[in-house]
Parts: C-alpha cells; sequence; structure tokens
C-alpha cells in the first residue's frame, strides 16, 4: 500500500464514519516505531505507521485511522480533541477506533520502563504503581485523599 492508497482510505473512513471529509494529508510515515499514527494539529496531516499496518492488518489499522479521525475533526471543530477530553472519549466509542495509540511489539518491549516504586494510600491502602521516584507528600490518594507512602518495589513484585 502506498500514500496515495492510504490517503483515498482515510478520506474514505472519514466519510463513512464520520460523515464529514477529510481535507488534509494522510501519508505513511516509516520512523513512527512507538505508535501507530499521528496527528499533527498545526499542519492537520496524518501519519500512519507501515509497521503498524504489517503487524497488526487493515482491521486494527482502521482503528488507528479512526483515533486520528477523532483528533483531526473535533480539532477543526474546536472541540475536546485530546484524549483526556469527554468529546473525544465519546466520539471515538461512537465510531469505533482504537483507545491508544497501538504500539507495535518489538518497540515497547524495548522501550517499556519497569515499575520501581509504589505509592500505598495509608489510609485506604490504594496501591500506585510508579516508574519514577516521586514525593509522596507531592500527591495525595486518587480515591480517598488520603495520604501515600513510598515503597521501592523488589524485583519481583512488579504488576
Ligand atoms: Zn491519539
Ligand atoms: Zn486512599
Amino acid at each position: 500500500m502506498d500514500n496515495q492508497a492510504l490517503q483515498q482510505w482515510v478520506e474514505r473512513v472519514s466519510l463513512e464514519s464520520f460523515g464529514r471529509p477529510f481535507l488534509h494529508k494522510a501519508i505513511f510515515n516509516g520512523r513512527l516505531k512507538a505508535t501507530g499514527g499521528r496527528y499533527f494539529t498545526r499542519t492537520h496531516h496524518i501519519e500512519i505507521s507501515p509497521h503498524q499496518l504489517a503487524a497488526f492488518g487493515v482491521e486494527e489499522t482502521e482503528k488507528i485511522i479512526k483515533h486520528e479521525l477523532c483528533h483531526y475533526h473535533l480539532h477543526l471543530m474546536k472541540r475536546g480533541y485530546r484524549h483526556r477530553d469527554a468529546d473525544f472519549k465519546t466520539l471515538l466509542a461512537h465510531v469505533g477506533g482504537s483507545r491508544y495509540c497501538n504500539s507495535l511489539p518489538e518497540r515497547s518491549e524495548k522501550k517499556a520502563i519497569p515499575y520501581k516504586y509504589k505509592l500505598i494510600c495509608v489510609h485506604c491502602g490504594m496501591e500506585y504503581l510508579r516508574k519514577r521516584k516521586v514525593d509522596p507528600a507531592r500527591y495525595a490518594c486518587g480515591k480517598c485523599r488520603g495520604k501515600l507512602k513510598l515503597f521501592l518495589l523488589d524485583k519481583h513484585d512488579g504488576p
């Protein structure tokens, strides 16, 4: 598949799933390895990883395209286009896009940083895993706002 075929694919998905045209550029970027796709707020272009297509196939890649198109359309409509925005979550669920830009297996293994620390809420016992050392005094439990204590994980105590 080449860039022209990708462009047509994105345009088709845009019309079929969003009822709106995709008026910018979609291209393959072979340097995209950690994520399956990317949306550029400055140029409105979408990049898709060809490794994504090779590793996960057409169906999964179409979900990535839908994910990027959610960023695209919401951004152009001046609505919440970020992952954490309600608009984004709603639209993504509606069109059936992938929740994350899939990370590719070979790279994500290499890049994965193991969890080294654990924050435990002294009040409710909730645990939070952390990759880097944090100052527990600066955070509160997300569940009960209780105080947190930091522990160093030993090697076998991972998730
Ligand atoms: Zn995204
Ligand atoms: Zn708590």
